[in-house]
């Protein structure tokens, strides 16, 4: 019989000092890297640069200069400025296998179409939120101007606008995915007419603003991509500060531990080469070159094995199939107000520790990875002899949906996988919450992987 993991007691009760100290040094670097990072090309900048500071040489580097790569040899690759990909290298031949640490970098947002406006359907959470403006403009000369505004105090922000409560009969009556239409999220930018009277005169205004101070004219929205997210910085969240509450900590609160739990490990002696993978796109289906489904994963391991001077084809399939791998996502945290969304014994909760859904998938398995019954003993293995907390989880109640991660994609070759992560509260919210020791748990269980799977 399942047990209620409503009687288990917090992983709080158990925590030394140390532990406390470790889990607010982890907690403090994670909100000011969600603060800092909110897109992804934004989380690749961060990650390399921690990386190189690691010790990690740029793969395109290596593969330039034709340097063989030995054990103990950290290399990075980025593609796209979108995804990147960390390994370290280990003393075994590579075809024996990897073990792998993947989560997603992008995060729920508004794009700015091309001519401009922006997109994306069921955000109605997001209206009358101060919201700034990350992202790229690159102009015809190649030169690309990086845009961040609405983050230092003295920034403007921008917001979609909302009806006023009294007059919002007719709005009150569409169902709850359709109280604001996506075509309806206009994005209000500016008010202020550049000649009194003339009509248009408030678009002029601003085109000249962003030539201006910008350097942007319209036409470079053409090679653009401008997100606007919720502006301002993540915090601590509750009178204990026990937990966060940020922006896209769906899937940056995996992200962000998969890193430091790969980069704690960078002078040591490893036997699998380790690896981390952060990639684009999970969000809108993981399609596109930047995302799971994209080949630069394995051509990236194609190459590091063949700076290895240990590749072929067959020993690259090898590799992949005898990998094993976390992939890495956050799961629904159970909501006392919404309970009746939930199966109370096989849903997460807040400061229970590491999350694992053995499977995922909607309505049941379909469309599902899962993980099989060997790979979950061998992990709770791993997971009992380093005092990880953990707990095992579904989604959400069977019939109601359910979500698919990057599982499914890397399933593909063969390799173990299983995905685990943190659980979080008002999940694709504009500010999700979660809990410190859960994040301090999963760091936890990373490492543990790294060390001992
Ligand atoms: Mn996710
Ligand atoms: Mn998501």
């Amino acid at each position: 019989m399942a047990e209620d993991k409503n009687k288990k007691p917090s992983v709080w009760s158990k925590y030394t000092e140390e532990d406390k100290a470790a889990l607010n040094k982890l907690c403090d670097g994670y909100i000011d890297f969600l603060s800092r990072c909110k897109t992804e090309r934004e989380s690749v900048r961060e990650a390399i640069a921690c990386a190189e500071k690691s010790g990690y040489k740029n793969l395109d580097d290596v593969i330039r200069s034709g340097e063989k790569l030995n054990p103990g040899d950290k290399v990075y690759y980025q593609f796209m400025k979108k995804s990147v990909v960390l390994f370290q290298i280990g003393t075994e031949p590579i075809e024996r296998g990897l073990k792998i640490l993947g989560a997603h970098i992008d995060t729920c947002r508004l794009d700015i179409k091309q001519n401009p406006l922006y997109e994306d359907g069921g955000l109605y959470q997001w209206v009358t939120l101060p919201l700034a403006m990350h992202g790229v403009v690159v102009k015809k000369d190649g030169t690309v101007l990086e845009i961040v505004i609405g983050e230092d105090e003295k920034d403007p922000v921008f917001c979609v606008t909302d009806l006023l409560v009294h007059l919002s009969q007719e709005q009150m009556k569409k169902a709850a995915a359709k109280v604001i239409d996506g075509e309806n999220l206009d994005i209000l930018v500016g008010n202020y007419p550049l000649k009194e009277g003339d009509k248009e005169s408030v678009k002029a205004g601003i085109l000249k603003i962003l030539e201006e101070k910008y350097k942007i004219e319209t036409e470079d929205f053409l090679s653009a991509e401008l997100a606007l997210v919720p502006a301002g910085k993540a915090r601590s969240l509750g009178l204990d500060e026990s937990m966060v509450l940020g922006y896209g900590q769906d899937d940056r609160v995996c992200s962000y531990t998969s890193l430091v739990a790969m980069l704690e490990i960078a002078n040591q002696s490893i036997g699998k080469t380790a690896c981390c993978l952060l990639v684009d796109k999970e969000e809108i289906g993981s399609f596109g070159a930047t995302g799971m489904e994209s080949k630069f994963f394995e051509n990236a391991l194609a190459e590091v094995m063949n700076a290895c001077g240990d590749y072929s084809e067959l020993k690259l399939r090898r590799a992949l199939q005898n990998s094993f791998m976390l992939s890495s996502d956050v799961s629904s945290a159970y909501d006392a107000l919404y309970a009746s969304s939930y199966d109370k014994k096989n849903v997460a909760y807040l400061g229970k520790g590491m999350v694992f859904n053995k499977f995922t998938g909607a309505r049941g398995k379909s469309g599902a990875s899962e993980a099989n019954a060997e790979y979950v003993g061998k992990l709770r293995d791993v997971l009992d002899k380093n005092n990880v907390s953990y707990q095992f989880s579904e989604l959400g109640k069977v019939d109601l949906g359910g979500g698919g991660t990057i599982a499914r994609i890397v399933a593909v070759y063969g390799m173990e996988v299983i995905d685990s992560g943190v659980a979080v509260l008002s999940m694709h919210a504009p500010w999700e919450a979660t809990s410190k020791i859960d994040i301090y748990e999963t760091k936890k269980g990373y490492s543990a992987f790294l060390k001992d799977i």
